[in-house]
């Protein structure tokens, strides 16, 4: 049952794995009586003969051994039990962390433990105390059995992993998951960067769009111009990853990728040195838009190859993916799900020889499970068209963006690149019909 995993991560040396040899024995058995189907899945290393034959002795606990990567694990795990690093790493994805470390049991992370956990760094640093392994057993059964109580502990962790923590500290010696955690806790310095979304860049409006999925190059034009007047400063995922954010930045992006974008698009970068990012499908042998030509929509032609590449090696486009078939990703099953978000990724990355480093959802449409097969894919950003958050940095898996319809005006731009157009929209409840 997949619900009802027990996540141990540590050593499997010292007095760290004797604590844990300790603990199988007493807990993993009551537990497993208490929850049927509830499973221990330890990670670490060296797996000797004594873990070994206690995985005989006990078929509910499994030795995976050392893994580099741990993120899908922990995305997996019903409940995370670890100290120090582990703990805040598991926090930091909103899981559920029971704290035990060398020395003692915190227990699972609530409020008022929030401050034992810190002091003892969740256990390792203490005066040693005898391990109440009944107390842990009934906690563990406990939060397995109460998705309220995992709730509740998966926010007091989350909580305590973005504010109190010193996270510059942590991520100087660890890469990965305090990365991202540092780039939200970073980004939520600006108020607000503003996500403008586009397609199509014509030299003219065509008469039969349905969609209007375009943006005349001359108003296209006009709005670099009233940015840079402004002050800001386009930037890419990649600006953001290496904390290369400028005072005032704004992340401009093109969807689908049509061959408009280099005619048009690529020497408006040159001429006003502005970046975007255009995102892409997956499977190279789509040749055009059509997913919206059987609703009516006229054809366009996507990028060929040859123009991906120059746009690429101009260093004013970063190329993120967009599926390998613009599908909607709510109609399918979860497997489906990952062949085209985790496939466009490797696709896109063989093809570019650089990471890519965001997804957009075909059509805005996700749910939970879908934003984590994203994070779990390795995406750092994913972006959606409209989202329920005012700030940037809140869920780097639904990053909002503002639709920039053909007849939007300048003022109506002024509003859309202020941080004042999202709570704007929330106070006036009026959303975009994209
Ligand atoms: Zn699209």
């Amino acid at each position: 049952m997949a619900d009802a995993l027990v996540l141990i991560v540590g050593r499997l040396s010292g007095p760290k794995n004797q604590v844990l040899l300790e603990l199988l024995r007493s807990v993993a058995p009551v537990v497993a009586q208490k929850v049927p189907g509830a499973r221990f899945q330890v990670l670490g290393g060296p797996v000797t003969e004594e873990h070994r034959k206690l995985e005989k002795q006990f078929t509910w606990v499994q030795f995976e051994g050392h893994q580099k990567n741990l993120r899908p694990f922990y995305l997996r795990a019903t409940v995370v039990v670890g100290a120090g690093r582990v703990a805040l790493e598991a926090m930091a994805l909103k899981k559920p962390v029971v704290a035990i470390g060398e020395r003692l049991y915190v227990g699972p992370l609530s409020p008022d433990k929030v401050g034992a956990a810190k002091a003892t760094n969740f256990g390792d640093c203490s005066e040693k105390e005898d391990f109440d392994w009944d107390r842990m057993a009934g906690d563990l059964v406990e939060l397995l059995k109460s998705p309220k109580k995992r709730a509740q502990a998966a926010k007091a962790g989350f909580n305590l992993a973005q504010s109190d923590y010193n996270l510059e500290k942590v991520a100087a010696q660890t890469e990965g998951l305090y990365q991202k955690v540092l780039l939200e806790k970073n980004l939520s310095r600006f108020h607000e960067i503003p996500v403008l979304m586009y397609h199509r860049v014509v030299e003219k409006a065509p008469a039969d769009s349905k969609y209007n999925v375009y943006v005349v190059r001359e108003k296209l034009e006009e709005q670099f111009q009233f940015l840079k007047s402004r002050g800001f400063e386009a930037v890419t995922f990649g600006d953001l990853l290496a904390r290369r954010a400028p005072a005032k930045p704004v992340l401009l992006t093109f969807d689908d990728g049509y061959e408009d974008n280099y005619l048009h698009l690529l020497p408006l970068l040159k001429k006003y040195r502005m970046r975007a990012v255009v995102y892409l499908l997956g499977d190279r042998k789509h040749r055009n838009n059509f997913w919206d030509i059987p609703q009516g929509e006229p054809a366009a032609a996507l990028l060929k190859e040859k123009q991906i590449r120059e746009m690429s090696e101009s260093g004013l486009v970063e190329f993120g993916a967009h599926s390998m078939n613009h599908v909607k990703l709510t109609e399918l099953k979860p497997a489906q799900i990952r062949r085209e978000v985790e496939g466009s990724k490797k696709a896109l990355e063989k093809f570019l020889g650089k990471p890519v480093l965001s997804f957009a959802y075909p059509y805005g449409l996700l749910n939970n499970e879908i934003k984590e097969i994203t994070a779990q894919a390795g995406y750092p950003f994913g972006v959606a068209v409209k989202g329920p958050f005012t700030r940037f940095g809140k869920d780097l898996m639904e990053i909002r963006r503002v639709h920039m319809f053909p007849g939007t005006s300048l003022f109506d731009f002024w509003k859309k690149t202020s941080g004042f157009y999202h709570r704007y929209r929330k106070w006036t409840g009026k959303f975009d019909a994209a």
